[in-house]
């Protein structure tokens, strides 16, 4: 078994290989030099100096030992070679294979006139990043997406002057909603970010510019593709024997009943584990609400839900006083809800919508409503 991608998914699927019984030989090639690591800490902690480096990697080296795991690292794979059954590295060399997972994640999506400017995605970006907000100077963000929102909370509280261009109304306008994409726009000003959104065009700064207009998946030739790699529940794609997992994918979901991308490092973990078993021969297909949280200022912003179009809103709490939570409805029934610093809220919804349990607006918005009597 080949995995190309030495992410989370990567990782995981060659743990679900060993989990569903496959004592074969694994082999894992990832580009970066750096075995599988927490890549969701490069905006938060690594940046803020809580999470030092050596608590980045995802578990210990003997592990990969344990697992009988070969670790191929810093070798990026120029061809999968989908007839010949062997991929080829940068180096001429190649593996040979007779099942292949693509765990290739994502990259930056770069802006053609701002090629210079930093990207945020790997550890050398975040080591960058870091030392330019160590020097407290002026930051310049284009984009108010998670990792834009993210790294100004760090950098502000660093003491860097920050500002950020944002092309729509409000930041994460399109997963989060006017409501909670105002409330936080309101967060970022009262910490003193210089937020302009609704911009048209971005000065050029002449340094310090970090670009975070959200990312574009690593993916191949030969295979179907649609935005992703097009694979089915049990991370199947379109050629036989190959498989593909994590951010790369546009994955179907049983639960949706719909083929989704999902960019959320849980959801590369868990896909990823179940493909991983699928390509033993497991029979169990992923069927799950992606979940992902983000980190600003003293806020915890989890969400529960696939991103899709939703239709109404219903706010559970008081908007703009912690612990609330927005439920995004379609058809009458919660299909994603975000909580700031409400996580029980988050996960007993994410359960409800996982069953599929009816819960009408009103209990929603009744924080007395204990969401675990819908769940019964
Ligand atoms: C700064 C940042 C903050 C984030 N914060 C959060 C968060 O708070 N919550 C959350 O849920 N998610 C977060 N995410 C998203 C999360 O990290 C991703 O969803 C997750 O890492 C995806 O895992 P993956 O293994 O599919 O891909 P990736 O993590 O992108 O890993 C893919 C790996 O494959 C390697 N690779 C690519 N091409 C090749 C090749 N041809 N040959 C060999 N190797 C190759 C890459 O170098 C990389 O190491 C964040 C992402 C970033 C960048």
């Amino acid at each position: 078994m080949v995995i190309v991608g030495g992410g989370p998914a990567g990782d995981a699927v060659a743990a679900g290989l060993r989990d569903a019984g496959f004592d074969g030989e694994i082999t894992l090639v990832g580009a970066e030099p750096n075995p599988p690591y927490e890549r969701p800490h490069l905006s938060k902690g690594y940046l803020l100096g809580t999470v030092p480096g050596e608590r980045l990697p995802l578990r210990p080296a003997e592990q990969y030992r344990d697992l009988g795991v070969e670790l191929v690292l810093g070798q990026r794979v120029v061809e999968l070679g989908l007839e010949r059954r062997a991929v080829e590295l940068a180096s001429g060399a190649t593996i040979a294979w007779d099942r292949l997972c693509i765990a290739t994640g994502s990259d930056a999506r770069r802006l053609p006139d701002l090629e210079d400017a930093l990207y945020l995605r790997e550890l050398p970006q975040a080591e960058r990043l870091r030392g330019l907000i160590e020097r407290r100077g002026p930051l310049d963000i284009v984009g108010a997406g998670f990792i834009g929102c993210e790294v100004a909370a760090v950098a502000t509280q660093k003491g860097c002057t920050v500002t950020v261009h944002e092309a729509l109304e409000e930041p994460l306008l399109r997963v989060l909603g006017a409501e909670l994409g105002g409330y936080l726009a309101g967060v970022h000003r009262a910490h003193g970010v210089d937020l302009r959104t609704s911009v048209a065009s971005i000065p050029r700064p002449a340094d310090n510019l970090l670009v975070a207009v959200g990312s574009v998946p690593r993916t191949h030739r030969g295979l179907r593709l649609d935005g992703g790699i097009v694979v089915d529940e049990f991370g199947r794609t379109s050629a036989p024997d190959v498989f593909a997992a994590g951010d790369v994918t546009k994955h179907f979901s049983p639960l949706y009943e719909t083929h989704i991308r999902v960019e959320h490092f849980q959801t590369a973990q868990r896909q990823g584990f179940a493909v991983g078993r699928a390509m033993a021969g497991g029979t169990s297909p992923y069927s799950e609400a992606p979940w992902f949280w983000s980190d600003q200022y003293d806020l915890n912003v989890q969400y529960a839900g696939a991103g899709l179009p939703w239709e109404e809103t219903v706010v559970r709490g008081d908007l703009g006083a912690p612990p609330f939570s927005v439920f995004y409805l379609q058809s009458g029934r919660p299909i994603a809800v975000a909580g700031v610093n409400d996580h029980h809220t988050v996960a007993r919804a994410r359960r409800l919508m996982g069953e599929r349990k009816s819960v009408s607006a009103q209990q929603l918005a009744d924080r007395t409503f204990d969401l675990r009597r819908a769940l019964a």
